[in-house]
């Protein structure tokens, strides 16, 4: 959240000043692709066009996972046990890109280096993921919304990356985001196992205080590693009356 006062303490600039400025920042910090490092693009088209972009039509069509389609061996009852679920609290899930070297480091480009430039391109891909049903016919208005980040992690990168990439998706899809879930003080989820992690994750959603229930919600984050974190923030917009929920993500661990 951005200060007010700090907002109104910025020198005004103007058009050509911030040209100027954006100029000078191009020359002495050149905007590199995240992937192979080449300047002139967060990402670069020829590094976009090779990411390991996950067929629709391959990929389980509850979970995501890649390859999944006739029968797959991440959301079956046994898997799901790991992170201690009989099923999945919502209706099916997608994610871009599987989980490699490339994707790695634009998520961590994007997170850890705080490229926000980045949400347009990962949100442009979440997008094009999002099968037409999900958001089309006659179920009625979804709304995008988000896992929300951690405080400490909000205050460590100054922006909650999740929020970040729901705008720019909902942004390519046409339609709102609504910020509808709280997430109290937890431990930092990437020290912990895929048990830890679904123990330390369970309950710690709340819908905010002020939500307003929707019935059909597309729900993203930035990565699926076991599933836990989306159910966990999914059993959250049940609690609040969600009827029908999606959960989309850019990259899935595989
Ligand atoms: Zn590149
Ligand atoms: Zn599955």
């Amino acid at each position: 959240m951005n200060n007010p006062k700090r907002i109104a303490k910025t020198p005004r600039i103007g058009a050509a000043g911030s040209f100027l400025v954006q100029a000078a920042c191009e020359t002495l910090w050149p905007t590199r692709c995240a992937v192979c490092d080449e300047q002139g693009a967060v990402l670069c088209e020829r590094c976009a066009r090779s990411l390991p972009y996950i067929d629709f039509w391959r990929a389980c069509p509850k979970c995501g996972a890649p390859f999944g389609s006739v029968q797959c061996t991440e959301c079956n009852p046994v898997m799901l046990r790991t992170i201690g679920r009989t099923a999945l609290p919502y209706r099916s899930c997608a994610s871009a890109v599987a989980f490699g070297p490339a994707t790695a480091r634009i998520v961590s480009a994007f997170k850890d280096r705080g490229e926000q430039r980045l949400a347009l391109r990962m949100g442009r891909a979440m997008a094009l993921t999002v099968a037409p049903e999900w958001i089309d016919g006659n179920e009625g208005a979804v709304a995008v919304t988000f896992v929300p980040a951690t405080a400490a992690a909000r205050r460590r990168r100054g922006f909650d990356h999740a929020e970040l990439l729901a705008r720019a998706t909902a942004e390519e899809l046409g339609i709102a985001t609504l910020p509808l879930l709280a997430r109290p003080k937890s431990v930092d989820q990437r020290t912990l196992g895929r048990r830890q992690r679904a123990r330390n994750i369970r309950g710690r959603f709340l819908p905010l205080p002020n939500a307003v229930p929707q019935k059909f919600v597309l729900l993203v984050d930035d990565v699926c590693t076991t599933g836990s974190t989306l159910a966990e923030a999914a059993d959250a917009l049940c609690a609040l009356g969600c009827e029908s929920i999606r959960c989309l993500t850019f990259a899935r661990v595989w």
